[in-house]
């Protein structure tokens, strides 16, 4: 009896171990899942979390006009960038097109830009967006680091030029390799440059440094000059401009300066005596993290309206990610502070304060049918 009865002990024991086990794996199995899940949207528990009203993004000119306005209106926010400058801080060229000051370079005007920022407590985090997701009354954002909340969202991530990878072309930048005519090019007047790129921007940087350089090489690796229209006629009828197909920079060299460049032509190799090289191959906008978030052109530049709203309510953008025209700093501070205006006054109409706000923020977004 007594032995029947550990039996029966034993086998309830076992039975209990077992359903213990499995009710465990069940619902473990089911808290990964739903783990799992909230990772893929990162809705993370609040704790985890830092929330904002703004969170800015980029540090360039775009990013740090719009922090300025922030500050002053002393409003719930953060910036997060890769670094503090942007473009400015890799140009080492006077810069002679912003108001203010006759001539400064890059990085002297970003210094500028910082000891500005210094007057307010900007709250600068030096992270990487990786990934941003909408979710109700706002926006999660992934960093390298980090997880955030933000009710509005201003991207000023700006862009990064596309380079040729030879040797000598990082060594020689700010000392006669660069990637804009529009801003450098007036520092080669009556001097001979090479453009490389005959794609639209190679083109157009020929037509502006010919009127300025005494003789323009334009360099393109295809067999033809791509870009279509007037401009190209211009170039291709001017007899300063020479035009090399079928050709491939190989190295760009110099001493202080830039002094030639080597190329191969159909497979030949060839030295020109140049004092600049232009590059230009293209631009990457920085912004891979909202790709599917809000519309892009066929460039990944982001689609804003006049007031830089973006696609989707309560994300603005400014600057160099975005489809405007000139990629400048006096035009990418501008956005900045545009952009925040428009996101201040978006945070207003969340607060339900403004009704004439509301009608005016809706009012452009429907005109630019975004
Ligand atoms: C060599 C050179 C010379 C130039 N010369 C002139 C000139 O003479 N005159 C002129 O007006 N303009 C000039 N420009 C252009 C000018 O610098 C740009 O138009 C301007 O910097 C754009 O500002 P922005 O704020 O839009 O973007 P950027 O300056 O590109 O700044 C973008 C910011 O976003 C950050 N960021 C990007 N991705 C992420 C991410 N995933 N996570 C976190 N942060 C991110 C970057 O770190 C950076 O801080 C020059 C540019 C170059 C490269």
């Amino acid at each position: 009896m007594i032995f029947e009865d550990l039996i029966y002990k034993t086998k309830l024991f076992f039975h209990f171990v077992k359903f213990a086990l499995k009710y465990w794996q069940t619902v473990g199995g089911l808290e990964q899942a739903k783990k799992e899940k909230m990772k893929e949207r990162f809705i993370v528990p609040k704790l985890g979390k830092k929330n904002y009203d703004l969170i800015i993004i980029g540090c360039g000119p775009a990013g740090l006009a719009a922090a300025i306005y922030a500050a002053r209106q002393k409003l719930d926010f953060c910036v997060i960038s890769k670094d503090i400058g942007g473009q400015t801080n890799i140009n080492t060229y006077p810069i002679e097109n912003y108001l203010g000051y006759h001539y400064i370079t890059g990085v002297e005007l970003e210094q500028k830009f910082e000891e500005h920022l210094k007057d307010f407590n900007v709250d600068i985090k030096s992270e990487e967006i990786k990934k941003i997701a909408q979710i109700k009354n706002g926006f999660n954002i992934a960093t390298s680091s980090s997880m955030y909340f933000t009710k509005a969202l201003l991207v000023a991530s700006g862009r990064v030029n596309q380079t040729l990878n030879v040797p000598g072309e990082l060594d020689f930048q700010g000392r006669g390799v660069s990637f804009c005519a529009h801003c450098d090019g007036p520092l080669f007047k009556n001097k001979v440059v090479a453009v490389i790129g005959g794609g639209r921007s190679g083109l157009d940087s020929a037509s502006q440094l010919v009127n300025l350089a005494s003789k323009v090489y334009l360099v393109e690796l295809s067999g033809e000059i791509k870009h279509l229209g007037p401009t190209m006629e211009y170039v291709k009828n001017n007899p300063k401009i020479e035009i090399l197909t079928k050709t491939k920079p190989l190295e760009i060299s110099g001493d202080q300066v830039v002094r030639g460049i080597t190329v191969s032509q159909n497979g030949k190799e060839r030295k020109m005596n140049v004092d600049a090289v232009f590059v230009n191959i293209g631009y990457k906008p920085s912004t891979e993290f909202l790709k599917g978030v809000v519309k892009m052109n066929e460039r990944d530049e982001i689609i804003i309206d006049k007031n830089n709203h973006t696609s989707i309510s309560g994300i603005f953008a400014a600057g160099d990610c975005t489809v405007i025209g000139e990629k400048q700093v006096s035009v990418a501070a501008g956005e900045g502070a545009q952009a925040f205006i428009a996101a201040s006054e978006y945070l207003t109409r969340l607060k339900g304060k403004n009704k004439e706000i509301v009608a005016k923020v809706y009012g452009t977004r429907q005109e630019s049918g975004l």
